[in-house]
């Protein structure tokens, strides 16, 4: 048990109402937990700051943030910015800024939630998708030419090296050692793409002898997606690149039930600077100011980040009280089926810490 410094970035649209509730949660956490303190500054990022300043954070924004022992993070878009200023000017900014290269997303089928896949119940679907989070597709390598004339041309370079593709599957082979099915699944599209997914591909047949009581298998990312869908129970943790991973887990977070609960860490694993824990889902403007969204990616997100702050206890403490919720029934949002507001299903969870 410790004192902690967490930076929260509420961001945009329903960013900051699924942080409200998750600061809530953790309010109530400290004042059952002797011992636990969480030190919250609260930074006003985002695309308002744009509007007024010109930068979606301030100059030195990166080393602000670099005193904090974590950041909780809302989310940021805005229907008048584009998506390549939002994303680019804060959370790939901290994402890159800090070098947090694991971007790490567990998507589970919580108890009580149903999810669109039929007859499939908790635990068939339990993964954790690993995604590459600092370079590959999203490494911003590109340019272009001749803007606005019939041969304009615009390139996106995919970046790997093989630093990064080490460090990314040794993170990977790691994690899903600490797990009961101890399977780690490498994503590539290694048949189309011959140079960097090649090497994704050698890179792991090389490292994992390393990793000889974790089974292993590899698979094209189209083929993935089928697989997710008709034998999710054969799959555990799954590492693949910025973009693979980001699409892949988009799609587990509905095959769990919802955009609306799926969390998202960006650890830095080395620690020489602060990891981001956000919800997995956007700025959702077409329900921003109506009380109606989903706080469990947020609250989910508060637990990765207290089991990376070393506070076990709390975390499973939080997560329980999530999954006592969910497994009720009685009190869901919309998107999981139900009725029921941001402010009461946070006030469920609370409670359920309270008494719990
Ligand atoms: P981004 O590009 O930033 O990931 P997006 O536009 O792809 O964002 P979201 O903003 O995440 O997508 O929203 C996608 C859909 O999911 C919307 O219909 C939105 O209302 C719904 N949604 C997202 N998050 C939640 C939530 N927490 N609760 C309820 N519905 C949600």
């Amino acid at each position: 048990m410790g004192e902690h410094r967490i930076a929260a970035i509420p961001g945009d649209g329903i960013g900051p109402e699924v942080l409200d509730a998750g600061l809530k949660a953790l309010a109530v956490l400290e004042e059952r937990e002797p011992g636990f303190k969480l030190h919250v500054e609260t930074f006003p990022w985002g695309s308002d700051h744009y509007r007024r300043h010109g930068r979606m954070m301030p100059d030195d924004g990166i080393e602000r943030l670099r005193a904090f022992d974590a950041i909780y993070f809302g989310a940021v878009g805005d229907p008048g910015i584009p998506d390549h200023v939002t994303l680019w000017g804060l959370r790939l900014a901290i994402c890159q800024g800090f070098d947090q290269y694991a971007n790490v997303r567990p998507a589970r089928l919580l108890p009580g939630i149903a999810g669109p896949l039929r007859d499939r119940v908790s635990g068939d679907v339990d993964w954790v998708v690993v995604r590459e989070n600092t370079e590959g597709e999203y490494a911003g390598a590109g340019g272009r030419v001749h803007g606005g004339l019939p041969g304009e041309v615009g390139v996106d370079v995919a970046v790997f090296t093989r630093a990064g593709v080490e460090r990314i599957m040794a993170f990977a082979f790691e994690l899903a050692r600490t797990r009961p099915r101890k399977l780690l699944t490498v994503v590539t599209k290694s048949n189309a793409q011959r140079h960097g997914m090649v090497m994704w591909d050698q890179i792991f047949e090389e490292m994992k002898g390393d990793y000889a009581d974790v089974a292993t298998d590899k698979m094209l990312v189209d083929a993935m997606t089928t697989r997710m869908v008709l034998k999710p129970e054969t799959l555990d943790v799954i590492v693949a690149t910025n973009l693979h991973g980001d699409i892949l887990s988009d799609l587990a977070a509905a095959l769990s039930g919802s955009l609306g609960i799926a969390p998202t860490a960006n650890l830095n694993p080395g620690r020489d600077a602060p990891s981001m824990f956000e919800p997995i889902h956007g700025a959702a403007f077409d329900i921003t100011g109506k009380g109606v969204a989903n706080p469990i990616g947020a609250l989910w997100t508060a637990v990765m980040m207290l089991e990376h702050l070393g506070e076990a206890g709390p975390a499973a403490r939080l997560m329980a009280a999530i999954e006592a919720v969910t497994g009720a029934g009685d009190v869901l949002p919309a998107d999981l089926g139900g009725s029921a507001t941001t402010a009461e299903v946070t006030d469920a969870v609370c409670s359920r810490l309270v008494g719990g």
